[in-house]
């Protein structure tokens, strides 16, 4: 079938983006879904910080590509010829898409840690579905890649079975699709990697969709306090609305955590992909602390710590992908979290836009006037 798409075809190119415009509005060819795959209708796909990592070439994947990670939309028709082999996925339901597949059999999968799924990981460097099945083709081009294994910038998707779960219909598109990644990496690093509980006194360093996603996470857990550190005061004030404290990143930050918390954060959540800023979250953790880090430098970075804090100190860093989660699992319960009201993941949503916007929606994101923007369809 014929699709409009967002294609990536070289990382680097510079900003602005409204301008260079690294991301080409196309049509597409989309071929039908395999055993065990489902074709997706998009209803809305969120913009995501590590989507801007690619086109500006610090988070390298396989080119050319059709952009996007995070999605929710309505299965439309599902590959093989005994649907029974597609997850028990029926036509009309409504799914997010998870950025990493969860193969369900391997050894990181069977001890419930699908973050680590070996085939999945395999499937999202090679930039194919799970089964190594490639769906796009675009006219006189016929090796464009998925992005792990979701592809979000396009009307329609197809997908394995293993990259959806289904979700309560009632619930909006554009809200239903941060589950998919902000939700998913935030509120999972806040309530399984770190662990927040009532007594915490938590930080979260950056205030962009997944660390905002954080705070909401900590708060729902219960945390007796929440610092929140970014360079925007305008997140910074979001940020109080929500009943946390305060701090403007850079020199001083680490003495004012310390400060706020009386000694350094229970628990503190990088979020923002900078060797030095995760030195700095390290730095505002307490003795016996526990940091986790959510955002992704680029590969060449290093990171300075003192390595006798870890023992003295007896301190925990931890690294969180996909916020440790189990999609199927977890996204049905933050989806109710949110329903009951204690978990409002609509203050994540700033912006909506239309697919022909999505290179300034890009420029918007770099700039840090924008947490989470939804590609309507
Ligand atoms: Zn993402
Ligand atoms: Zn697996």
């Amino acid at each position: 079938m014929n699709v409009r798409g967002a294609v990536l075809r070289e990382m680097g190119r510079p900003g602005p983006y409204a301008e260079s415009r690294p991301l080409e509005i196309v049509d597409l060819e989309l071929a039908p879904p395999g055993p065990g795959e489902l074709l997706v209708k998009v209803g809305a796909a969120g913009l995501c910080h590590s989507d801007l990592s690619v086109i500006n070439g610090s988070r390298p994947r396989v080119m050319p590509m059709v952009l996007g990670h995070e999605a929710a939309g309505e299965v439309v028709a599902i590959g093989g010829s005994d649907g029974g082999d597609a997850g028990g996925f029926a036509v009309g339901d409504h799914v997010v898409l998870s950025f990493v597949p969860t193969c369900g059999h391997c050894g990181p999968c069977r001890a419930e840690r699908p973050a680590l799924c070996e085939p999945g990981a395999a499937a999202n460097a090679a930039g194919t579905l799970l089964g190594g099945e490639r769906r796009w083709h675009a006219p006189g081009d016929d090796h464009l890649h998925h992005h792990l294994g979701v592809s979000a910038f396009a009307d329609h998707v197809v997908v394995d079975h293993h990259s959806a779960v289904k979700v309560d219909p009632s619930l909006p598109y554009e809200i239903a699709a941060l589950f998919g990644c902000a939700v998913l990496t935030g509120v999972g690093a806040a309530v399984n990697s770190a662990q927040v509980t009532p007594e915490d006194r938590v930080v979260v360093f950056g205030l962009g969709g997944v660390g905002l996603a954080a705070l909401l996470g900590a708060r729902m857990a219960g945390a007796a306090e929440i610092v929140a550190v970014d360079v925007v005061e305008e997140k910074l004030e979001h940020a109080r609305r929500l009943g946390a404290t305060p701090v403007h990143a850079g020199d001083g930050a680490v003495e004012a955590i310390k400060q706020a918390t009386s000694g350094g954060g229970d628990k503190v959540i990088e979020t923002v992909g900078s060797a030095r800023v995760l030195q700095q979250a390290y730095e505002a953790t307490r003795r016996g602390g526990t940091t986790v880090t959510v955002g992704l430098p680029h590969p060449e970075q290093r990171l300075d710590i003192q390595a006798v804090s870890l023992v003295t100190e007896e301190r925990t860093l931890k690294g969180s992908y996909l916020g440790s989660c189990v999609p199927g699992r977890d996204i049905p319960a933050f989806v109710t979290a949110y329903q009951e009201g204690r978990l409002p993941v609509d203050e994540l949503l700033t912006h909506r836009i239309a697919l022909d916007e999505v290179n300034e929606a890009f420029d918007r994101l770099a700039a840090g006037a924008a947490v989470r923007q939804a590609i309507i369809f």
